[in-house]
């Protein structure tokens, strides 16, 4: 069975990764999702909550698994023994950041890195501008799932 991690923060879940997400199942019979913790950094919305929207999103698809991980993707990846890691791609600022982590990551551990292209609905949408567009009251509804929703 061929099993891919899709590793991000999340905060939160968008219709780009949504995407992302459900087009990998037709290359991946497994598509993980691993929300990294990182303690350092401050997120809008909760682990549980992130992790909550995409459990939602996902709720009728048993192919599509959530789970959290601190330290290296890498060291994730293989201590779950999963062999690829999916990444979609926007544009070149994507390519060129996206490049840099496979290269460093083929550097540490024999793992794949696949990309999707963004599908054009989806090529603007970035967690960033979600957040931007809560914090100011805008409707964010048309940008994520039904799933992620602002208590
Ligand atoms: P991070 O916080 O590590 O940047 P993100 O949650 O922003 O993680 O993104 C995780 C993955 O989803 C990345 O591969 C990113 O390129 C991809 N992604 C995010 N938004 C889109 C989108 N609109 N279309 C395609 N891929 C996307």
């Amino acid at each position: 069975m061929k099993r891919a991690l899709f590793p991000g923060s999340f905060d939160p879940l968008t219709l780009g990764h949504y995407d992302i997400i459900k087009r990998g199942l037709t290359v991946f019979d497994e598509i993980i999702v691993a929300i990294g913790i990182n303690a350092s950094k401050s997120y809008m919305f909760s682990l549980e909550e992130r992790q909550g929207f995409i459990e939602k999103a996902f709720a009728d698809e048993p192919h599509i698994k959530v789970m959290t991980y601190t330290g290296l993707t890498v060291d994730f990846c293989k201590s779950i023994g999963v062999a690829f890691i999916l990444r979609g791609l926007r544009n070149p600022a994507d390519f060129e950041f996206e490049k840099a982590i496979a290269h460093t990551n083929r550097d540490l551990a024999p793992i794949e890195t696949v990309f999707l292209l963004t599908s054009a609905q989806t090529s603007y949408i970035s967690s960033s501008i979600v957040r931007d567009v809560i914090k100011n009251n805008g409707d964010y509804t048309k940008l994520v799932p039904n799933s992620v929703r602002v208590q």
